[in-house]
């Protein structure tokens, strides 16, 4: 059995906890590897080293700490087939799919080259009589990082690239379910040139991540993964003076218009509902049609392009729309969930429950299910189930529609489809949640823009990178400084005329 490790201090290290974690293949349902689930004295140890590294790092320019990103980002082209072909087999997501799951980490990462020009302080001359005053935006110290397991790259890479680029230390703790790609990540980053002990990867669960919520040195917390957890991790990490930013769990509804482009909405509505076996926080979970005949048209849509879905394992090539979910557990929640759908009254329009492929029949996968006249007190509605379950819930207007979306807990993402401005610029303007389409389904911002939901879906001030992240990263000073001998404020000229 393949045997995992850490990364710490620039070396693959061994658990020396005795608490290991399986790592299945999900598309065999076998265990493929075990992860070492570090202890709090292991987790501990690790800051020590960062915060040792720490300030080194701080002090280099950050012209040279910029293009070590942007050898890492060459890097990660050099390397991306390897890291797809890792991720899917850990994952379970499509090839094109992992790749994706790069790139969107790299464009991060590109995003942070531009580091020398986001870090720039300001700067007033002569304020007072020899007076000069200027701020700085300085690196926090040892920061860490909890990611969640659908964006195994992406994700660790959206926190480790701005912090790092801002003079911090970093240490990750990525998911225990696919936690492969991210020692690969650190390992690029030193070959890119960062010292060693700046980034360091343990590996672990909850003990690991309550050591980084008590340990004092941790300046900041980053966190992605399901709204309890994200809750927890929040209020803990606040109680202990730590600098917190939790990204949750989502429900994201796409509301289609009479007037929508049918097509459109509904490869729209399978793209984004399906895509990734439904394992984003991005995806559309809830179908909103205005209307009853439109809710018809798009189910007429709908069915026919979701039966000819090609689910199967990574390794069958680029036809397969989605693989399968991330585990056994996983599986049994989201079919649970799908009996607790047809119990409490909602139409299976498609049932994927006996779902099987053969040759992979302890695989985890699991057939893309459709519901219509789902109701918001079904527990479909109300939870993310984070599978290829789309529900539509049939509204009776606009207003109706919208408000649906307003009233539900999650605000991560949604979506309208209209060919009307009035009513998309009337959405985008009135809806409380973070991340808005018109017309495209899955809106999440690019690396220069933020990325970041409302409500349940977020806890703490700042998004995600872009300029958010150079924020969260960096705490200002400003300085204050007299040279008395200098020019004297202002020479003869008359003050009291300008007060
Ligand atoms: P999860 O909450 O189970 O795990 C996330 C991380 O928390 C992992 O590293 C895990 O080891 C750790 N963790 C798990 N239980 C813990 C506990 N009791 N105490 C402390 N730490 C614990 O989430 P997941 O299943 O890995 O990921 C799926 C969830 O992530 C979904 O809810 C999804 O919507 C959400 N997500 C949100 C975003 C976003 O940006 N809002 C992005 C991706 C995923």
């Amino acid at each position: 059995m393949k045997e995992l490790t850490h990364y710490i201090n620039g070396q693959s290290v061994s658990g020396s906890s005795g608490r290991f974690g399986d790592v299945f293949n999900p598309a065999t349902g076998e265990v493929q590897a075990r992860v070492p689930l570090a202890s709090k004295e292991e987790f501990d140890a690790a800051v020590e080293i960062a915060a040792k590294v720490q300030p080194k790092w701080g002090a280099v320019n950050p012209q040279r700490r910029a293009r070590v990103m942007m050898k890492f980002v060459d890097l990660l082209h050099r390397d991306m087939d390897k890291l797809a072909e890792v991720l899917s087999s850990e994952h379970g997501k499509t090839f094109p799919d992992a790749k994706g799951d790069v790139q969107r980490g790299l464009e991060v990462a590109e995003y942070c080259i531009g580091a020398p020009q986001m870090l720039k302080g300001e700067f007033t001359d002569s304020a007072g009589p020899g007076i000069d005053m200027y701020s700085m935006k300085q690196p926090l110290g040892v920061c860490g990082g909890i990611t969640p397991f659908n964006f195994p790259a992406m994700i660790p890479m959206w926190m480790f690239a701005p912090s790092i680029v801002c003079g911090n230390a970093f240490i990750l703790k990525p998911s225990e379910r696919d936690p492969s790609v991210p020692i690969l990540l650190a390992e690029l980053m030193e070959e890119a040139g960062l010292p060693k002990g700046v980034l360091q990867v343990i590996n672990g669960d909850k003990v690991s991540v309550d050591a980084m919520l008590s340990n004092p040195t941790v300046q900041s917390i980053g966190f992605v993964g399901s709204t309890p957890i994200a809750e927890y991790i929040y209020g803990t990490g606040c109680a202990n003076g730590k600098r917190v930013q939790c990204f949750g769990g989502a429900k994201n509804h796409m509301i289609v218009m009479p007037d929508a482009d049918m097509d459109l909405a509904a490869d729209a509505l399978v793209g984004s509902g399906y895509g990734a076996a439904g394992e984003r926080c991005m995806a559309i979970s809830v179908a909103v049609p205005v209307g009853e005949e439109t809710a018809d048209r798009l189910i007429e849509k709908l069915a026919p392009r979701i039966e000819k879905l090609k689910v199967g394992p990574y390794t069958a090539g680029d036809d397969v729309d989605f693989g399968p979910v991330v585990t056994s557990a996983a599986k049994q929640n989201i079919l649970n969930l799908v009996q607790s759908g047809i119990d409490q009254g909602a139409e299976l329009v498609i049932d994927g429950r006996d779902f099987s492929l053969q040759g992979y029949e302890h695989g985890f996968f699991v057939g893309p299910h459709l519901f219509d006249r789902v109701t918001p007190d079904m527990d479909i509605y109300k939870k993310e189930i984070f599978g290829p379950v789309l529900s539509t819930v049939r509204a009776g207007s606009y207003e109706e529609a919208i408000g649906l979306a307003m009233s539900h807990e999650y605000g991560n993402g949604t979506a309208i489809f209209t060919r009307d401005g009035d009513t998309a610029r009337d959405f985008a303007n009135r809806i409380n949640i973070g991340m808005v389409g018109v017309n495209v389904p899955i809106p999440v911002p690019l690396a220069y823009h933020t990325f970041g939901g409302w409500k349940k879906s977020v806890f703490g001030d700042l998004n995600q990178h872009g300029p958010d992240a150079f924020k969260f990263y960096t705490r200002t000073k400003t300085v204050t400084s007299r040279w008395p001998s200098g020019i004297k404020e202002g020479g003869e000229f008359n003050f009291k005329a300008m007060d």
